[in-house]
């Protein structure tokens, strides 16, 4: 299946053709249509199979690029997979005039950090415990999030991130898209997933050898 069955913007179209990004993988067949739809979706599959671009999509597809408020918040494990999730994004965003994306994790100084947040980033990219601290100081706001993104949530989870996360998402809209991505799905990620997404359609890539 091609990304032209989809209902794309046609900037988003070309810049995937450029990137060479002809075909979808499973996991991005199987969750763009409901993402693209607004529904809430449960994303598992294993590393490297394009979860990124799976959820990438859905946020660039949707974003109202003239509102420089935080519109998507990802949330990844470590400050490496947040910059990875960025790199992927911005190349994604390519045809899309004016995004701004913003990585927001520990190890950078706080009130450096906290002015670029200041001057407007469409999507935040960041790690729990640096994101808590910046809605704890009012520094990070989250009025106007349209989509949440829980990005290796069973590696979060691992990590010792359950409250910080749980704190997080009390600072969202309700009224919100939420998507997981989880390369397995244990009960700690079942039981996030029922307090923290509504009625998510569950799409799980078996792998195939
Ligand atoms: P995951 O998050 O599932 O581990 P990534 O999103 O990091 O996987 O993607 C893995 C690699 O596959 C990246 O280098 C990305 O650029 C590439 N990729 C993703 N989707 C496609 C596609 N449809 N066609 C070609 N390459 C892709
Ligand atoms: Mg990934």
């Amino acid at each position: 299946m091609t990304f032209s069955a989809l209902d794309l913007k046609p900037a988003l179209l070309d810049n995937l053709a450029g990137l060479g990004y002809l075909q979808m993988t499973p996991i991005q067949s199987r969750s763009l249509p409901p993402i693209l739809a607004g529904q809430d979706v449960i994303g598992q599959a294993k590393t490297g199979s394009g979860k990124t671009a799976a959820f990438g999509l859905g946020l660039l597809n949707t974003l109202d690029s003239s509102n420089f408020r935080t519109q998507a918040l990802v949330l990844c494990p470590t400050r490496e997979l947040a910059d990875q999730v960025a790199v992927e994004l911005r190349r994604l965003a390519r045809g899309i005039p004016n995004i701004k994306i913003l990585t927001v994790c520990g190890g950078k100084p706080f009130r450096i950090q906290a002015a670029s947040i200041d001057s407007g980033a469409h999507i935040v990219v960041g790690t729990p415990g640096r994101i808590e601290d910046h809605l704890r100081k009012s520094t990070l706001e989250l009025a106007e999030l349209t989509t949440l993104v829980l990005d290796e949530a069973d590696r979060m989870l691992d990590m010792g991130f359950q409250d910080s996360l749980d704190y997080i998402v009390g600072q969202t809209p309700a009224k919100r898209q939420t998507l997981l991505f989880s390369a397995t799905y244990p009960d700690e990620i079942q039981s996030i997933a029922g307090r923290v997404l509504t009625t998510p359609v569950h799409i799980k890539v078996e792998e195939t050898h």
